[in-house]
């Protein structure tokens, strides 16, 4: 199978979770440094930083998996998201997955 890029079409994001004291100008420096170093990716063009203070939140008892019956609120309502487990995107998608299978399992046990 051949994989065909074209780079100047590619979006790259990059989150940084400590600056280090680094000026902004700086910061995007040594993240093209270290793109370059670790991945390989060159040439790249800056398009826009964001500073986004308390950007995840704030959540005791970090989980990696739950049931699905666990996602159950109330009768008719389960939640998903990633505050039932971590902040990330593999949380969101797990506690969905759970969400959607007590639903599944919540139709099937009335039927
Ligand atoms: C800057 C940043 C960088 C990140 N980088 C990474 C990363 O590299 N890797 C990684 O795994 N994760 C990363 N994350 C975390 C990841 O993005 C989140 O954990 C994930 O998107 C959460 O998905 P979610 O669907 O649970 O919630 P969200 O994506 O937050 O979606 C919740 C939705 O509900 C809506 N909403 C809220 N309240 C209401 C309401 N009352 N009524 C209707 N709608 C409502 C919101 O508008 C939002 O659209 C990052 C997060 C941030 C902010």
């Amino acid at each position: 199978m051949e994989i065909v890029t074209v780079p100047q079409n590619e979006l790259l994001s990059v989150t940084v979770i400590d600056a280090q004291g680094l000026s902004n100008v700086s910061l995007i420096e040594a993240v093209k440094k270290e793109l370059n170093e670790l991945c390989g990716i060159r040439n790249t063009n800056f398009i826009k930083l964001y500073n986004i203070p308390r950007a995840l939140p704030k959540l005791k008892n970090l989980k990696y998996e739950m049931m699905p019956s666990e996602t159950r609120l109330t009768d008719r309502l389960f939640l998903a998201g990633d505050t039932q487990l971590n902040a990330s995107l593999n949380a969101a998608m797990i506690s969905g997955e759970r969400a959607a299978l007590g639903v599944i399992a919540s139709i099937n046990t009335a039927i």
